[in-house]
């Protein structure tokens, strides 16, 4: 590996050095992508709160985790369990049970800012969009529906981009993004998975986000059980944002929290029941009231802001899949 401007150089891809590695400008770079993640977090967060959200602290260990299967873009390569008290714990993958259960036995409108950790085949390290820690703003609504979500987002999304060009040019500028990132038209344009099957094939993701000019929505993606599924049409109610260029930067879904089906989609799926007992118990009960939610990724979101090449770069301490640094 050669070192060249602020990476390593692998192939045709440059991964993101540690700080302690960065020479004067790389370190001057770092900080004003820095200041971009300050002022997105600060904004986005005040706009949760202003539409009602309550902010919970994530949680790291529990028994129960997103499976992250079936999913097609899945490439977990070790799922991590530790031993605590007797009990059997997981690393958190994404907080989706959490934000099932709270939403649906104490706060209707909630959101955190969750470390997920997941441990991506080491190949994913050359793609600039995977991580094995990142920060996922994750966020869940009791009774809501697809639209209600995709309608806040896109809104969110307009807010962020009027606000940055506003409160953070001279940065964008510097990083030679002010240009290039407009504030798009709403609603944001919306696509079925199936016809970008039919029309891109297989590797769909890839070429649709080179065919988009603004942010873009997926719906109808087949994934895990409590991802909304219509048994009678077999069409999900499910959505995910792509970026330009970048690719998907939210998934989210209305939920499944009816028993008989959770139970019939992990039957189908082999997914082990064990590491959900809580969830069954209050789906059984009648307890998970039906909602809608999605996890939006932090670094993947500033990313492209700030136009990075590889999204270690917008990480203080990167997570490149592989590439485990000191810090
Ligand atoms: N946070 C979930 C995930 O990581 C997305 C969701 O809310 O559906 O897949
Ligand atoms: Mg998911």
């Amino acid at each position: 590996m050669q070192s060249e401007r602020g990476a390593y150089v692998q192939g045709e891809t440059c991964l993101p050095k540690p700080l302690e590695h960065l020479s004067k400008e790389e370190i001057e770079r770092k900080r004003v992508i820095a200041t971009i993640m300050t002022k997105t977090l600060s904004h986005l967060t005040q706009e949760y709160i202003k539409n009602g959200f309550e902010w919970l602290l994530p949680v790291i260990f529990s028994k129960s985790t997103d499976p992250l299967w079936p999913d097609p873009g899945a490439s977990i390569e070790k799922r991590i369990e530790a031993e605590i008290y007797g009990e059997m714990v997981r690393t958190t993958l994404s907080m989706i049970v959490h934000k099932i259960v709270a939403s649906s036995l104490l706060i209707p409108k909630l959101f955190t800012l969750s470390p997920n950790v997941r441990i991506e085949r080491r190949d994913r390290c050359l793609t600039g969009w995977h991580l094995y820690e990142f920060t996922q703003l994750d966020f869940e609504v009791r009774e809501a529906t697809s639209s209600d979500i995709m309608n806040f987002v896109d809104k969110l999304i307009k807010n962020l981009i009027l606000y940055l060009r506003n409160n953070a040019k001279d940065e964008l500028e510097y990083l030679e993004s002010y240009n290039r990132l407009n504030v798009p038209d709403l609603p944001l344009k919306v696509f079925d998975r199936i016809d970008l099957e039919e029309k891109y094939g297989k590797d769909w993701e890839n070429v649709f986000k080179e065919n988009i000019r603004e942010p873009a929505w997926v719906v109808n993606i087949p994934r895990e059980f409590y991802d909304y599924e219509d048994f009678s049409t077999g069409r999900w109610d499910n959505y995910d944002l792509f970026l330009p260029k970048y690719g998907e930067v939210l998934s989210g879904s209305r939920r499944e929290w009816e028993y008989s089906k959770i139970i019939r989609k992990m039957e189908r799926d082999n997914i082990r029941r064990e590491n959900f007992t809580l969830l069954l118990k209050l789906a059984r009960e009648g307890k998970i009231k039906p909602s809608a939610g999605a996890g939006l990724g932090v670094e993947r979101l500033v990313c492209w802001i700030v136009g990075s090449k590889h999204i270690g770069e917008v990480q203080i301490f990167p997570k490149i899949p592989g590439l485990v640094y000191d810090l």
